[in-house]
Order: structure tokens, then C-alpha cells, then sequence
């Protein structure tokens, strides 16, 4: 290894210099155009991206502006060690101190959008490649660094990949933290329908969340009153120690409530204002079909008053996220995000929920399954070997709510890149990705590729 240490060390002014110009480019997705499935930006960023990999020396393949992949070695397409990283960023959004696309150096860290998510880890991939190449270790198995540019919205470049050629069986995916996560829990996404009927305060609108998979952070309701109700409200609200802003106009209150905003994958992290909102409405004598909403789920994210909260030692709580409703004055419309344990099956999670929401019929479900390999597998431990003998830092498995890409391979789990001491910033304002753990993750890749793909000696 002590040759590839040194190459490794060599490496990592240039490996910098790359990084630092592919952050330049904003890869954000845009409209299509001939030739550019996710539009002329991603193109140029899939582009660049390969015409870098083949000047490190590696064949490298555009997938029709989709995907490209870049490998070295020998052997068939099926058993290559595959690494999945993505070239595509998220918008820059707000609250910004620095430029997102300057890819300015400042102690020790490098700032831009895509930084961490994922173009930081996926530039350490390349070099750890190159620097295993350059100390030319025999090789029993192709090593291939896939580039998607679809990852943030909707896994299309996996999809034209699996159609136009061959999807390794193994490999990782450094598009999360370490050490290893082997575990993706299943899926289950459920909206329910009810028309609210009966006696109660009227509600006559109430549409928060754009999507599922999102905690909301803020809801607002319309509901008729007058001044006294907006008193009852607003003294509730203190009661439970949420914010409320009420405001009378014409005979109706509008209710304006905020919460924490966080992922449905760590509902505990947020607070749910939709179900703050519920809870006050149900407690200002709201129609029934609202009480219910209120009492099966409200402030919950363990899906015990839906009577579906499970758990296993190995993958953890079941947990439940009310990302959207929809009321306008027609049918009350919730949205459920559920990430269940390997051990469920959720064939009859609509029915259970729907015992103790008897107003609602279910007007849309679809299911995504757990994603699993085990821990005594040679892939895991040949990562954990390598992680562990970089870091000194403990040997352990993780299991997650959320989908990597990790998922596409039959046996692929998601290997770094953030480490256990370092804040999560992808997605948020002035991301950036530290040099050092750069650095340490090239190592941490380069011997991985050695101890999964090189050949004994
Ligand atoms: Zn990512």
C-alpha cells in the first residue's frame, strides 16, 4: 500500500483542480433538447466529467446524455465493481454567503452546490481509481465509476442505463455517510379521501405540503369564526407551544401555523405543522373526518395511532410522515409517506390504517421495497475493513428511511461519504465538502478497490 499511498498524495492537487471545475458548472436539471435528456447544462457537465475520466486513462461510455460510466480492468460487465455517483445538484435556493458556483477554497473546505451531494465524493472515486491504475495493481474484476444526471428528480439515467447495457450486480454508492449502510427501508406511499360531514366547526380550506417525502414546516387552514374562535385558537396553540398567527376577515379565521421542516426519512428531526394543525382544529370542535386525521396521526411519527407501528433490531421503527393535504371545499385529501422494516410486509398497511380512519377510502398507494444485503457479506466487510483501517473509526452497519442509488445494484449499499463527526449541508445553503475527508476518502475508496476487485497476490 505504500506506493499508493504516495500516488494518492500526488494525486490530490489535481484531484482538486477537478473538483473545483466541475462544481463550476450548474448542473441543476432544465428542459430536454435534442441529445440532452435533463437539458444542455448536465449534458456538458456528463460531458466534462468523461473527458476527464479518459485523460486519467480510463475507457469511458456516454449513454445518450443519460449516464456515462468510466472503468478499468477486466471481465464481465455483470461482475465489475460498480461505484454509482451522480452529476446532477439541486437548485442553489436562498440564504447563500458565498458564491454556489465559484468553488472557493477557504480553511480547508471547498463551497459550491454539489460540493458533498455528490460531486466531492464521486471526484475521490475517480482519483481513488486513478491512483490504484497508476500503482498498477493486478486487477481480477472490472472497477466502473457509473455518472448519473438524474438522481435529484427521477432516476431516468438509471432507467436508460438498465436498458441500453449491463447493471454490475455489486458495488456502492458514496451518495450518503459512513461507515456502511446495508439496510434502505421499504417504502409505502397512501393517500386517503373523506368528504367531512356532520356537526363541527367548518373548515373551508386547508392545502399544505408539496410533497410527501418532506416534513412541513408551515400550514395554513381557513375555517369559519369569528373573533372568538381566533381567541380559543391562539390560547390553544400557546398550550402546546406552537406559533399561531389567526386573523379574522369576514366571518372566517385563517389559521397560520409553523413547524419544523425536515425529511420523512427522519421525521424526528422536524415537527409536523400539518399536524399541529389538525390537532387545533379537532380541539376547536372541527368536523370528524378532521378529528380522525387528528387522532390516528397528529403530532405522531411512529404510526402507533394508525395502529401500524412496527419495528425490528435491525432496521429500526417504521415511521409515518403527513406530507400533503388537500382541502378545497370537496373531498379532504392526505398524503402518507411510510418507511417500513425489512421484516413487514405492507400488503395490509392500507387496510389497518384505514380501521382507524373509517371516513377515508384509499385513493392512491405505491410501494417501493427494503433494500437488504448482509452484514457478513464479502462486500460490506471489505468496506468496513477499508474504512476502518483509514479512520481507526468503529466497524459498523446503519440502516436508513431514505433510497440511494445503492438500491439498483442487486447487492449495492451506500458507503460514505459524510463522516460520523461531520453535519449533514447537502441541499442546504453554503454547502461544502472538507478537503481532508476528501482526501481520506480517496484512501478509503482506493483500498476498497483493491481488497474487492484487486487480485491476490
Ligand atoms: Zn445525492
Amino acid at each position: 500500500m505504500k506506493d499508493l499511498d504516495r500516488i494518492l498524495s500526488e494525486l490530490e492537487p489535481q484531484m482538486l483542480d477537478t473538483l473545483r471545475c466541475w462544481l463550476r458548472i450548474p448542473s441543476v436539471c432544465s428542459p430536454a433538447e435534442p441529445g440532452a435528456p435533463f437539458g444542455p447544462v448536465l449534458r456538458s457537465m456528463l460531458d466534462q466529467a468523461l473527458a476527464d475520466c479518459a485523460a486519467l486513462g480510463f475507457s469511458t461510455s456516454n449513454f445518450d446524455g443519460y449516464i456515462g460510466h468510466a472503468e478499468f480492468g477486466e471481465g464481465p460487465d455483470e461482475d465489475a465493481l460498480a461505484i454509482l455517483a451522480h452529476l446532477d445538484i439541486v437548485p442553489v435556493g436562498d440564504g447563500w454567503t458565498v458564491e454556489p458556483f465559484e468553488a472557493l477554497v477557504k480553511d480547508g473546505k471547498v463551497y459550491a452546490r454539489g460540493a458533498s451531494d455528490n460531486k466531492g465524493p464521486a471526484v475521490a472515486a475517480l482519483y481513488a481509481m486513478a491512483a490504484v491504475k497508476q500503482a498498477g495493481i493486478p486487477l481480477k474484476r472490472k472497477v466502473r465509476l457509473i455518472l448519473g444526471c438524474d438522481e435529484e428528480s427521477g432516476w431516468k439515467d438509471i432507467e436508460h442505463y438498465q436498458s441500453v447495457t449491463t447493471m454490475p450486480r455489486s458495488g456502492f454508492s458514496p451518495d450518503a455517510a459512513y461507515p456502511v449502510i446495508n439496510i434502505e427501508k421499504g417504502g409505502y406511499f397512501l393517500t386517503l379521501k373523506a368528504m367531512p360531514a356532520g356537526e363541527g366547526l367548518r373548515v373551508l380550506r386547508f392545502n399544505t405540503g408539496q410533497r410527501r417525502n418532506v416534513v412541513p414546516g408551515a400550514a395554513e387552514a381557513l375555517v369559519v369564526g369569528d373573533e372568538a374562535l381566533a381567541d380559543r385558537a391562539r390560547s390553544l396553540a400557546k398550550k402546546h407551544g406552537w406559533p399561531l398567527t389567526a386573523t379574522v376577515e369576514d366571518g372566517t379565521v385563517r389559521l397560520q401555523t409553523v413547524g419544523i421542516t425536515g425529511h420523512a426519512a427522519f421525521p424526528h428531526l422536524g415537527r409536523n405543522a400539518i399536524g399541529q394543525m389538525l390537532i387545533l382544529l379537532r380541539d376547536l370542535g372541527a368536523q370528524a373526518a378532521w378529528c380522525q386525521l387528528a387522532n390516528a396521526i397528529g403530532m405522531e411519527y411512529d404510526g402507533q395511532g394508525l395502529g401500524i407501528s412496527a419495528e425490528d433490531s435491525a432496521s429500526g421503527p417504521l415511521t409515518c410522515n403527513l406530507g400533503i393535504i388537500r382541502y378545497d371545499g370537496d373531498g379532504i385529501e392526505a398524503t402518507l409517506d411510510i418507511r417500513y422494516p425489512l421484516l413487514i410486509t405492507p400488503t395490509h398497511l392500507p387496510a389497518l390504517a384505514r380501521q382507524k380512519l373509517p371516513g377515508f377510502e384509499v385513493i392512491g398507494q405505491a410501494g417501493k421495497p427494503p433494500h437488504f444485503v448482509p452484514e457478513d457479506s464479502e462486500l460490506v466487510q471489505g468496506l468496513l475493513d477499508a474504512y476502518h483501517e483509514v479512520t481507526g473509526l468503529e466497524r459498523k452497519t446503519i440502516a436508513i428511511g431514505g433510497g440511494t442509488y445503492a438500491r439498483v445494484l442487486r447487492e449495492g449499499v451506500a458507503f460514505g461519504a459524510l463522516f460520523p463527526d461531520e453535519e449533514d449541508i447537502a441541499h442546504q445553503a453554503d454547502e461544502y465538502v472538507s478537503l481532508d475527508s476528501l482526501h481520506k476518502s480517496m484512501r478509503i475508496f482506493a483500498r476498497a478497490i483493491v481488497k474487492l476487485a484487486g487480485k491476490e497476490a
